[in-house]
């Protein structure tokens, strides 16, 4: 199973998600919300061959938080894989619109001179600002789209950027974004859990929760559960060649 965006380092026990993750064998990308965060979440999952962390600087903290960008661009040669990253337009984060681009636009520029990264990005309320981003920053490497909420011509225009999507439950439970999904290219989704911001039954959800995100999308896709998981693998394992020196094995 893949979780290409959960925040462990924010659940109360990150241990036993490092534990939980590791006894399934599942891959998982760490993401972190500021670079200050980086260090003491590598180190969580230093002794898993499965976790890959993430480098980020969420639009949620970048209003009081913008010059942490000397941080990010200081620990991005470590790893190949940054988020999360990317815009927030809801009415609490508006205000910071500018400062938010103005990270956005510098954090892909130093994924560009360091020869591409894979990013998990947010979007929310904020697609059309994304894409038009996306679209005058060339050779960023790879984008992975988290939780997409744009319209269905706003994901035309991601399918054309390249972009990868990562899904989870909650999104293939609402209608918008089961039908959203229906028209993503298969090759390029990944599962999601988003945990802990996400709650299952009253409980932040797991890592391992994605296999409700699995089963949801083998419905959609008319094909059983194990053909489905394999997609799903081997669109990662498509992903990391483009990053060949990688950091685990998976
Ligand atoms: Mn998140």
């Amino acid at each position: 199973m893949i979780d290409s965006h959960c925040h462990i380092d924010l659940y109360k026990n990150p241990s036993e998600i490092v534990s939980g993750i590791v006894s399934r064998g599942m891959f998982v990308v760490s993401v972190t919300t500021t670079p200050l965060a980086w260090r003491g979440t590598h180190a969580l999952a230093s002794k898993s061959k499965s976790i890959v962390t993430a480098l980020g600087m969420h639009p949620q903290l970048v209003a009081s938080r913008a010059a942490d960008i000397e941080q990010f661009e200081h620990y991005l040669p470590q790893t190949n894989w940054v988020g999360e990253i990317g815009l927030d337009g809801t009415p609490d984060y508006v205000d910071s619109m500018p400062t938010q681009i103005d990270v956005f636009r510098r954090i892909l520029k130093a994924s560009r001179q360091a020869g591409g990264r894979i990013h998990s990005i947010h979007s929310r309320a904020a697609t059309r600002l994304v894409m038009d981003i996306l679209r005058n920053e060339a050779d960023i490497g790879v984008p992975i789209l988290h939780w997409f909420s744009g319209t269905q011509r706003e994901l035309n225009e991601a399918i054309d950027l390249g972009c990868w999507f990562s899904v989870g439950e909650p999104m293939l439970r609402s209608r918008k974004g089961w039908e959203l999904t229906q028209k993503m290219p298969l090759s390029r989704i990944l599962t999601e859990s988003d945990g802990p911001f996400v709650q299952k039954q009253g409980q932040p959800a797991r890592p391992w929760d994605v296999e409700s995100a699995e089963k949801l999308l083998s419905g959609m896709w008319s094909e059983t559960h194990d053909i489905t998981r394999n997609r799903l693998a081997s669109n990662l394992r498509r992903l990391r060649e483009k990053f060949i020196q990688t950091d685990v094995q998976w």
